[in-house]
C-alpha cells in the first residue's frame, strides 16, 4: 500500500530470500594482508554508473538505462531512520516521511500527488516511500521523453531533501492515518513480537525504536518535534540521489549540481552514530502464545558478527554461503515430502540479519501435538550436515544451478530494468555493499565455482551452527502453553539429537533420461497470421492450437500457457474435492519415471518449470523456460499429458500437512472473514465456502488420478500460446514433435456454468471475531452486464475514480483510513457479471461514519458525474502503464490467452488506449448509477469479538 513502513518481522517468509538478499554475505578474515594482495582483492565499480559528491556531502549515482524506454527512477535515499529518534520522538521519522506528501516549498497541500497523478504516475503503485530503523528511502519512477516532468521530478527531490512544509494543520491531520496504519498491524503476530523483540535484538536500542513508533507520540509530539527531527537528520552529508533510466548522464549530472549544490548541513551537526546490537555470548530463550496464533512455531537463530560485502574474497565466501543454504534448502524439501512429514514447514539457512550481524536460522511450524518430533528433526537435519556435510554430487548440483541463474542475469544484462540497477545503488550508499555490474560477477563466479570445494562450504555448519549466542524463541496457541517446553527441556532435545547415531546423507540421483523413447510428432496443417500483432495461429495435424508471438523484450526467456475448456465444472460436487485437487497432487508426485525426489535433481541446471492445472472451466499447462531448456519444457508438457504418476506417499503427506495447516484456522480473525465473505458471495455453494478437514477427506486419490487423466485425455480442444524470445522456424520442429504427438480423440467440450452468483438485493453480514479494536470493512457491489471493451473501461475509469476520491476524502480529510480502494471485476463467461467492491480498515467506531462517506462520494458522482481532473488521472495512468507494459511477456501473454478464452479479437489491445476517449464525466455518471444503483449491495464488516 501507498507510503508503507518495512517492519522488522519474523515469519515463514524470512527463509524465501533471493539470492541478491544473500549477496551482503560472510567472509571469513582474508589470510593475507600485504597491501598488494589487498589491492588485487579489490572490487571495482561499474563503470556504466557515474557516482559524484557535492562540497555539501550529497551523494549521486546516475546511470543511463532503456528498460524501461522512456522512463527514469529517481531514489532520495537518507541515512536516517527510527534508530535516530529521540525518546520523545519515537515514530516521528515515519510520520516525517507522510509529510513528505503534505505540503512541500513547491507543492504545497496534496499538490504533489496530484501532479505526478495527472502525469500518470500512481501513488502507491509507483510514487512511495518506506522507513526503516536506519534509512528512509523516497521513490519516483517517472517519464522521461518530457522534460518538464523531469525537471519538477528533481524539484520533488530537492523539496523531500529539505524542503517539506510541515504545516501543523497538516500534520494533526496525518496522525489519523499513520495511527490507522499502527493499526492495521496490530494482531497476534504484533502481541508476540512486542514480547520476543526485545530479546531477539538483546535488549540494544532496536528493541524500542520500532519505525511505527508509539501512540502516545504520534497523537502528542509537537509539530516542533517533529521539525527537529527533520531538521537533525535530512541533511545533504546523509542523502543521496540515485538516478537510472532513459536519460543522458552529463546533462542530468548538471541538473543535480545546480539543484542540490545549496542544500546545507546543520551548524554543529549531531554526530551519524551507527549503532550495532552486541552480541551477549549466552544463549537465551522465550515462549509466547496467543490466543489467535494457529500454530506452534520455532525459530533458532545464532547470531554472527556481520562481514560486509567489499573484496573478492567476500564476493567468493557469499557464493559458499549461497551454495549451502540451496543444499540444506533441499534436504528440508526431501524431508517435507514424507508420507508422513515430521512437520508443516521446516528449514535452515544462514543469512544476513540486522545491524552489523548474521544469523543461522532454523524454522519449523509443528504439526499439531508433534512440537517435539518435530524440533528434533529439524534439529537431526541440521546437526546431520554438521557432522558428515553434503555430497559431491549435491555440490555439483547447487553449482549447476548457480551458475545457471547468473548466465541468465548475463544474458538479460542489456535488458535489466532500472528498479534493480537502483536497488542495487541505494545499498551500495547504505551499506558500502560492492556494485561492479553483472559481467564483472559473472566472470568472477565463472572462475570461482570450480575452486570452491566440498570442505570449505561444509566448514560454514561449524562455522556457524554453534552454541552460543542462540535464541530460542517458540510461538503456539494459547491452549497450548501448557504442554510447552521449558528451556531446560528444549536443550535436552537438543543434546539427545547430537548423541544420536545419525546416518549420513545418501543421494539418490536417477541416470535415466526424461523420455525414454521419443514420440512420433504432427504437422502443422494450417498456419494463419495476425500481422498487426505480431502473432502467427498454427493447427497442428492433431488439432492442438498454437499461437506464437516472438518477442525481444527479453534474452533468456520464454512463457507458455495451454488450455482447453471443461475444468472442475464438469463434477459433480461429491467428486468436487477430488477435481479441485487433481492437478497438485498428481504433479507433486513426479511425472513419467521420476518421482518427486527425482525430477528436480534432473532438473538442476535447467531454467525450467511446467505446472499442469484444473480451474473450474478449463484444464491446463502453464509454463516458463529459458530458450535452451524449450526442448525440455515440451517433453515435461507432453509427459503431463501422457504419463502422469499417482503417489499414495505424496498423497499421505499432503494431507496430513494441509490438515495440520487448518488446525486452529477458526481462531484466525482474517481467515474467519476472507471465509464468510466467499461463503456469502457464492451462498454457500460447496465449491465457495472456506477449506475444512472434512472436505480434505473427502479427495479420493483414485478418483484425482482418474480425473486428472480424464481432463488430459485429449489435446484436440487445446490452444497454446508462447510468448519470449524465439524464432518461429526454429521451434516449429519441436512443437510438431511434443505438441504434435499429443492424445486427440476429438472430444467435443465445453465448461458448464454451475449458477454461482452473489445473492441479489441488499444484504449486511458483520463477523465478530478478535480482540484487537480494529475493523475492516467491504462494500460489494455486483449484478448482470454487458461484457465488451467499452463497458469493462467504464467500470475500470469508475473504480479508479472511485479510489482517487476515497483516498481525497476518507484519507487525506478524515483520517480515518491508512489505505482504501476500488476494484471492479467483470467476465464473459459462464455470464455477463461484473463486480465493484471497496475495501477498507479502521477503528470500529468510525465504521458507520466512513461507510456514510463513501456512500456520499458515490451518491456524488451518481448526481454530477465524476470530475474531469480524476478523468484525466486515470487515463494518464492508463497511458503511461501500457506503454511499459506492452513491452512484457507477461502482458501479451494474458492478453492473448483472455482473448482466446474469451472469443474475442486479440487485436483490441491495440485499441485500447484510444478507446479510452469514451470516458466522460457525464459518462461515469451514467456507469455509477448503472452500476452502483444499490440494488445488490453487501456490507461486510469484522468487528472484534463481543466481550
Ligand atoms: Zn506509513
Amino acid at each position: 500500500m501507498k507510503k508503507h513502513l518495512l517492519i522488522f518481522g519474523l515469519s515463514a517468509g524470512l527463509f524465501l530470500q533471493p539470492v541478491l538478499a544473500q549477496k551482503k554475505a560472510t567472509s571469513k578474515t582474508p589470510t593475507k594482508s600485504a597491501a598488494a594482495t589487498k589491492a588485487d582483492n579489490a572490487v571495482p565499480l561499474d563503470p556504466a554508473v557515474k557516482v559524484g559528491k557535492l562540497p555539501n556531502g550529497f551523494t549521486y549515482y546516475i546511470r543511463r538505462n532503456v528498460e524501461p524506454k522512456n522512463r527514469v527512477t529517481i531514489y532520495l535515499a537518507n541515512k536516517a531512520g527510527s534508530i535516530l529518534e529521540n525518546d520523545n520522538q519515537r515514530g516521528l521519522a515515519h510520520l516525517m516521511e507522510h509529510m513528505s506528501f503534505n505540503g512541500t516549498k513547491n507543492f504545497p497541500k496534496n499538490e504533489l500527488v496530484n501532479y505526478l497523478q495527472k502525469t500518470g504516475v500512481r501513488f502507491g503503485a509507483d510514487l512511495n516511500a518506506y522507513t526503516s530503523f536506519d534509512e528512509t528511502v523516497y521513490q519516483l519512477p517517472i517519464p522521461s521523453d518530457d522534460p518538464t516532468i523531469v525537471k519538477n521530478g528533481l524539484q520533488i527531490m530537492r523539496d523531500w531533501a529539505q524542503d517539506a512544509t510541515l504545516d501543523p494543520a497538516e500534520i494533526d491531520k496525518e496522525r489519523g492515518v499513520v495511527l490507522e496504519e499502527k493499526r492495521l498491524g496490530k494482531g497476534a503476530q504484533q502481541r508476540m513480537q512486542d514480547q520476543y523483540l526485545p530479546m531477539l535484538f538483546n535488549n540494544s536500542r532496536y528493541s524500542n525504536r520500532l519505525p511505527i513508533g508509539t501512540e502516545d507520540v504520534l497523537k502528542n509530539a509537537s509539530a516542533q518535534t517533529i521539525k527537529d527531527f527533520y531538521k537533525d537528520w535530512y541533511r545533504p552529508n546523509l542523502q543521496a540521489l540515485i538516478v537510472v533510466g532513459d536519460i543522458n548522464v552529463d546533462e542530468m549530472e548538471q541538473m543535480i549540481k545546480a539543484k542540490f549544490s545549496d542544500l546545507k548541513n546543520p551548524v554543529n551537526a549531531k554526530p551519524r552514530t551507527q549503532y550495532d546490537i552486541p552480541l551477549m555470548g549466552k544463549n537465551q530463550f522465550i515462549t509466547v502464545t496467543d490466543k489467535e496464533f494457529p500454530v506452534t512455531v520455532a525459530q533458532i537463530l545464532i547470531k554472527h558478527k556481520e562481514q560486509p560485502l567489499l573484496t573478492k574474497t567476500d564476493l567468493r565466501n557469499s557464493v559458499i554461503r549461497s551454495l549451502y543454504n540451496q543444499m540444506i534448502a533441499a534436504r528440508f524439501s526431501e524431508l517435507s515430502k514424507q508420507a508422513n512429514p515430521p512437520f508443516l514447514q521446516a528449514g535452515s539457512n544462514i543469512s544476513g540479519f540486522l545491524a552489523g550481524l548474521d544469523a543461522a536460522t532454523t524454522f519449523i511450524a509443528a504439526k499439531p501435538g508433534e512440537f517435539e518430533k518435530g524440533l528434533k528433526t529439524t534439529f537431526t537435519e541440521v546437526e546431520r550436515v554438521k557432522r558428515f556435510g553434503f555430497t559431491t554430487t549435491e555440490l555439483e548440483r547447487a553449482k549447476s544451478s548457480f551458475l545457471t541463474r547468473q548466465e541468465s542475469a548475463f544474458k538479460e544484462k542489456d535488458k535489466t530494468s532500472s528498479d534493480s540497477f537502483v536497488q542495487e545503488y541505494v545499498q551500495l550508499f547504505l551499506k558500502g555493499s560492492v556494485s561492479p555490474g553483472i559481467e564483472y560477477e559473472y566472470n568472477l563466479y565463472k572462475e570461482a565455482l570450480p575452486t570452491i570445494t566440498l570442505a570449505e562450504v561444509n566448514s560454514l555448519a561449524k562455522t556457524y551452527i554453534t552454541d552460543t549466542n542462540r535464541d530460542v524463541i517458540i510461538m503456539a496457541p494459547e491452549k497450548d502453553k501448557a504442554t510447552l517446553p521449558t528451556e531446560a527441556t528444549v536443550n535436552e532435545w537438543i543434546n539427545s539429537v547430537l548423541k544420536d547415531n545419525i546416518k549420513p546423507y545418501v543421494d539418490e540421483v536417477s541416470n535415466k533420461p526424461l523420455l525414454a523413447n521419443k514420440p512420433v510428432g504432427g504437422k502443422v496443417v494450417s498456419e494463419n497470421k495476425i500481422p498487426e500483432i505480431g502473432v502467427t495461429e498454427l493447427t497442428l495435424s492433431n488439432g492442438v492450437k498454437v499461437i506464437l508471438k516472438p518477442t525481444d523484450f527479453k534474452n533468456d526467456e520464454i512463457t507458455f500457457y495451454g488450455f482447453s475448456p471443461g475444468g472442475t465444472s464438469l463434477y459433480s460436487d461429491a467428486d468436487y474435492q477430488s477435481a479441485a485437487n487433481a492437478a497438485s497432487i498428481i504433479s507433486r508426485g513426479g511425472v513419467g519415471e521420476f518421482n518427486s525426489l527425482q525430477l528436480p535433481k534432473y532438473l538442476t541446471g535447467k531454467r525450467v518449470s511446467v505446472s499442469p492445472m484444473i480451474t473450474e472451466r478449463t484444464e491446463g499447462i502453464s509454463a516458463f523456460t529459458s530458450p535452451k531448456d524449450l526442448e525440455t519444457a515440451l517433453q515435461l508438457t507432453y509427459l503431463y499429458f501422457t504419463a502422469p504418476r499417482k503417489d499414495p506417499e505424496i498423497f499421505k503427506g499432503i494431507m496430513s500437512q494441509q490438515k495440520g495447516n487448518l488446525a486452529n484456522r477458526d481462531s484466525d480473525p482474517n481467515s474467519v472473514f476472507s471465509d464468510t465473505t466467499s461463503a456469502v458471495l457464492g451462498q454457500n455453494n460447496v465449491r465457495r465456502t472456506g477449506p475444512t478437514v472434512e472436505k480434505l477427506n473427502q479427495i479420493n486419490l483414485d478418483r484425482a488420478y482418474e480425473i486428472y487423466k480424464e481432463r488430459f485425455a485429449d489435446a484436440s480442444d487445446f490452444t497454446f500460446t508462447f510468448v519470449g524470445s524465439f524464432d518461429i522456424a526454429k521451434i516449429k520442429p519441436l512443437l510438431e514433435q511434443y505438441l504434435g504427438s499429443l492424445p486427440s480423440t476429438k472430444r467435443k467440450e465445453s465448461a458448464v456454468d454451475l449458477g454461482i452468483r452473489p445473492p441479489a438485493g441488499v444484504i449486511a453480514k458483520n463477523v465478530y471475531k478478535g480482540q484487537e479494536p480494529k475493523a475492516s470493512v467491504r462494500l460489494f457491489f455486483s449484478g448482470d452486464y454487458t461484457y465488451n471493451q467499452a463497458n469493462n473501461n467504464q467500470l475500470d475509469a469508475l473504480a479508479e475514480v472511485l479510489t482517487i476520491k476515497l483516498i481525497e476524502r476518507l484519507r487525506e480529510d478524515e483520517g480515518g483510513v491508512y489505505g482504501v480502494g476500488a476494484s471492479a471485476s467483470y467476465s464473459k463467461l459462464p455470464a455477463n457479471r461484473y463486480s465493484l467492491s471497496i475495501s477498507f480498515g479502521c477503528a470500529p467506531e468510525n465504521v458507520d461514519k466512513l461507510v456514510a462517506s463513501t456512500l456520499d462520494e458515490i451518491s456524488k458522482i451518481k448526481n454530477n458525474g465524476a470530475q474531469a481532473v480524476d478523468i484525466q488521472k486515470f487515463v494518464a495512468e492508463e497511458t503511461r502503464g501500457t506503454e511499459t507494459q506492452i513491452k512484457t511477456n507477461q502482458f501479451w501473454l494474458g492478453s492473448i490467452v483472455g482473448a482466446y478464452q474469451n472469443g474475442e479479437d486479440p487485436k483490441e489491445v491495440l485499441t485500447y488506449v484510444d478507446s479510452l476517449k469514451l470516458v466522460t464525466p457525464e459518462s461515469l455518471k451514467q456507469a455509477a448509477n448503472t452500476y452502483l444503483s444499490g440494488k445488490n449491495y453487501i456490507k461486510f464488516v469484522l468487528l472484534p469479538e463481543k466481550k
